[in-house]
């Protein structure tokens, strides 16, 4: 475990987040599971439970969504016009699809963000 008043990478941790590795040592599982972040890391025992991303992710995950997703949509629209059913039955499935890949990996970004800066996700309260 690293030492409570030692420096942490806010740009490592953010990348090892993304790849839903653990900021500390980016050997061990950031998640236990899909979104629930791991108890302890199995390579360094660095403990993520504690640490209440809460809307974080998700926000981050609309505002990556509408900036790939709608400009994309957009310009299908405007320059194909494809039918409303085939429109609906492509793009529905695609934001979901894409919103279920997407969230873990921001939630890491998250969790690497705020365990580099030591929040908890408590502090306002
Ligand atoms: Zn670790």
């Amino acid at each position: 475990m690293n030492n409570n008043h030692e420096p942490r990478s806010v740009g490592r941790s953010i990348l090892r987040g993304l790849f839903r590795r653990c900021p500390n040592c980016g050997m061990g599982r950031v998640f236990g599971g899909y979104l629930k972040p791991a108890r302890a890391c199995g390579h360094c025992g660095e403990g993520y439970a504690h640490i209440r991303t809460d809307d974080f992710a998700p926000w981050l995950t609309i505002i990556v969504m509408g900036h790939i997703l709608a400009p994309i949509i957009f310009h299908v629209e405007v320059n194909y016009s494809p039918p409303t059913q085939l429109a609906l039955a492509f793009w529905i499935p695609a934001v979901v699809i894409l919103t279920l890949i997407l969230l873990p990996l921001t939630k890491g970004v998250c969790l690497g963000f705020m365990w580099a800066l030591r929040l908890r996700g408590d502090e306002m309260q």
